[in-house]
């Protein structure tokens, strides 16, 4: 079959690589850099990823499943090591388990018993899909540190403040409910068949109408006490890595093991119908497709394909939200980051990490490269907070590389609408807006897992 995809970052190498390897003949048409946000860019030899990076779910999750499935090369990841809270200059292990906020020095202690109680009140209790995590940290009577401390996470769990940050997105990022656990209510609100999709190889058709027809409140509080396991118990980031080579390797590694796919320089501006396929348009040429893998932001695609089934979602696909980061790049003599991993910063919310730790060809030799990534953050701000933070003077370091991205197609916030990758039989949607599961890389990666079971069921039955 003749398949195109809009798009080669992650989730459109990624569809290709799969595509390609289960016979199709593929094409990818990308109107920019191969690679999306999955690429570094070298500049006076630095390599620099667009934006701070660290690779979730690498025991078991889709990107490795994927990978191990089809590609012929595996980037080479490096244990991430700890996440940091740097408060007055001093640096906290950041809290997750039980036993961790009931011993952090980070946090007042009579914030660490209302955090714990609250938490296991909230898991035998339950809570609903649009509690934000606001909605409760304002009520507990915290100290100012502690609330600062949550605003911050949730930027960089969701992209959004603590107000527009859903709690399941808290508990789903620190660990303590599975993320799967998530996906028949995001579902459910686009009245898609769970039976008939891939959710069916993870709950039996029983459990699905149970949950529905339970409600989040009630599912939570029925599974409160493997929650509430992984909250006493939980271990620390063990399934994390940073790739040798910064995150180009994957998406190098994906490109290696391509064989005959076409990779085009063409930006797509219109998709049409035509008999069973499609005519998907490019300045330069016109592309006949029998299957469409759509995996540039969704929120443009009403503007783009004159597909019924897309019109009518219209008005939600454009209503979904980006947000914007900036991230600094700062190659230096000196290195801060006497540790592996990397820290975030409560005011003003920041995630740093010096790469170079895992890599030391990301940089010149003797020197030491560190990632600064903020959200909503004007330059100078960063810089000035930089400076503070670490006490580098800005003006005397070897290099400055300032980057704006748009990190995911669809912050993960209150509200947000996430597209199910099927659309039609013959049209899919891949990428971080078409998945609410993790983050990023692994988020993009789940969206290719969904549109790969939906598309073999499809073709699998017409054969
Ligand atoms: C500051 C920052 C920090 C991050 N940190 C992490 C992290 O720690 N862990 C993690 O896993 N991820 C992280 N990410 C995000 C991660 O890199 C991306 O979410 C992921 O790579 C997105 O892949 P994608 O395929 O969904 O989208 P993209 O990479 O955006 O790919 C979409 C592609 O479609 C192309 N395109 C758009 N419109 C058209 C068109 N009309 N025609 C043809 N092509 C088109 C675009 O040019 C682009 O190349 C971070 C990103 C940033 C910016």
């Amino acid at each position: 079959m003749k398949i195109i995809i809009v798009g080669g970052g992650t989730s459109g190498l990624l569809s290709a690589l799969a595509l390609e390897k289960e016979g199709h003949d593929v094409v990818v048409l990308e109107k920019d850099e191969i690679g999306g946000l999955c690429r570094s860019e070298k500049i006076n030899g630095y390599t620099m990823d667009i934006g701070v990076h660290a690779i979730t779910m690498l025991n078991n999750g889709p990107l490795i499943r994927l990978l191990n499935k089809y590609a012929r090369f595996i980037p080479n990841f490096k244990e991430y090591g700890d996440y940091y809270v740097r408060e007055n200059n001093e640096l906290y292990k950041i809290p997750v388990s039980m036993q961790e906020w009931m011993t952090t020095p980070l946090i007042p202690h009579k914030d660490k018993i209302l955090i714990t109680t609250k938490i296991m009140d909230l898991m035998t209790t339950g809570f609903t899909k649009d509690t934000s995590v606001y909605d409760v940290v304002s009520e507990m009577g915290l100290s100012d540190v502690s609330i600062k401390f949550f605003d911050t996470i949730c930027y960089f769990l969701s992209g959004e403040d603590m107000k527009n940050t859903p709690l399941w997105r808290l508990f789903t990022g620190a660990g303590y409910i599975p993320e799967d656990d998530i996906l028949p209510f995001i579902y459910n609100d686009l009245k898609i068949n769970p039976m008939k999709s891939i959710l069916v190889r993870k709950f039996s058709p029983e459990k699905i109408k149970k949950i529905l027809s339970d409600g989040f409140l009630t599912t939570i509080k029925n599974s409160s006490k493997k929650y509430l396991n992984k909250f006493v118990n939980r271990s620390r980031y063990w399934t994390q890595g940073y790739p040798v080579g910064g995150v180009q390797s994957i998406c190098d590694c994906i490109l290696y093991s391509l064989n005959n796919t076409t990779i085009k320089n063409e930006e797509v501006i219109s998709i049409e119908e035509e008999k069973n396929g499609y005519v998907v348009g490019t300045k330069e040429d016109n592309y006949y497709a029998d299957v469409v893998i759509y995996s540039a932001p969704s929120r443009y695609l009403p503007d783009i394909a004159k597909i019924d089934e897309i019109q009518k979602l219209k008005d939600k696909l454009r209503n979904i939200k980006f947000t914007k980061s900036l991230t600094i790049w700062i190659g230096h003599d000196e290195n801060p980051f006497s540790y592996l991993g990397s820290e975030v910063w409560i005011n003003p919310p920041c995630w740093a990490t010096c790469v170079t730790n895992y890599d030391k060809f990301l940089a010149p030799k003797g020197k030491h490269l560190m990632g600064f990534s903020f959200v909503n953050m004007k330059k100078e701000h960063a810089l000035s907070a930089i400076e503070n933070k670490l006490g580098i003077d800005v003006d005397k370091v070897d290099m400055i590389h300032v980057q704006k991205a748009i990190p995911e197609q669809a912050s993960c916030c209150i509200g947000q609408f996430f597209v199910y990758p099927k659309i039609k039989d013959n049209f899919y949607v891949v990428g971080t807006d078409a998945d609410p599961r993790s983050m990023g890389i692994t988020r993009a990666a789940y969206s290719v897992e969904v549109m790969l079971s939906e598309f073999k069921c499809v073709f699998k039955n017409r054969n």
